[in-house]
């Protein structure tokens, strides 16, 4: 087996409820997506990157892995496009005692249950209408795979969070039947954290489109945050 790596690199993590930790990124190559929004465009065709052997990609990984790096964060692209190299890199990763992170799109619930046993913190993204993520004629099944990861996640003890990217034009109502549907699936107590990711730049929503966003998740959960991209902020990668 090979694994098509986009590049592999430590940085500070600027999303989701781990931000400001000092992560290696493995930005695996490939996304058939269209977000208009997607800040790794580089990555997304299948043959960017550089394709290793397992033994290669593993070596690369120790060799960058940094003393106190609090876990090992599985991008892209779209990692799940290769789910089956990624399971074997995390559990890699994961021998060696360090976190490991999974940051996809959740476009597929059986790729993504074959990479969770190596997996202990999982992002789960839902994407809204406005993303250009897939045709609105897809969106709908979409949800469905994004919400059956979610459910796995919690099934299987796995740290989980939920993140929304809100651009000026989400829909207030679409977050709302999210937000509803979630909770309907999963209890409370199981998620560690809500996020609202703004847009950054073209498309950035609003002070009063957030604050709407935020007040229609809040009575449904309370630990709701806004979290911009801080490593945008910082310029890091
Ligand atoms: S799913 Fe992620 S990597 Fe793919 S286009 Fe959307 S933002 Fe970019």
């Amino acid at each position: 087996m090979t694994v098509r790596i986009f590049e592999v690199f430590t940085s500070i993590e600027g999303e989701g409820i781990l931000y400001g930790t000092k992560t290696l990124f493995v930005r695996l190559a490939g996304c058939p997506f269209t977000c208009s929004y997607c800040d790794t465009k580089d990555s997304l065709p299948l043959d960017s990157g550089m394709e290793y052997t397992m033994r290669q990609a593993t070596d690369l990984i120790d060799e960058t892995l940094q003393d106190y790096t609090y876990k090992v964060n599985f991008t892209g692209g779209d990692p799940l496009l290769q789910h089956n190299a990624v399971a074997l890199l995390a559990g890699h990763v994961r021998a060696r005692g360090v976190l490991t992170y999974l940051e996809s799109s959740c476009f597929d619930s059986d790729r993504f249950a074959h990479v969770l046993p190596h997996i202990d913190i999982a992002k789960i993204e839902f994407k809204t209408s406005d993303s250009g993520f897939v045709t609105k004629m897809r969106h709908d099944k979409m949800i469905g795979e994004a919400l059956r990861c979610l459910e796995l996640a919690v099934g299987a003890d796995k740290t989980v969070y939920i993140k929304l990217v809100v651009s000026s034009s989400t829909p207030a109502g679409e977050v709302r039947r999210l937000a509803s549907a979630v909770f309907e699936l999963v209890p409370r107590e199981a998620i560690s954290g809500f996020v609202i990711q703004p847009v950054h730049g073209s498309g950035a929503p609003s002070l009063d489109h957030l604050l709407e966003i935020y007040d229609l998740i809040r009575p449904i959960y309370a630990d709701i945050r806004v979290v911009p991209q801080l490593h945008k902020i910082i310029n890091a990668p």
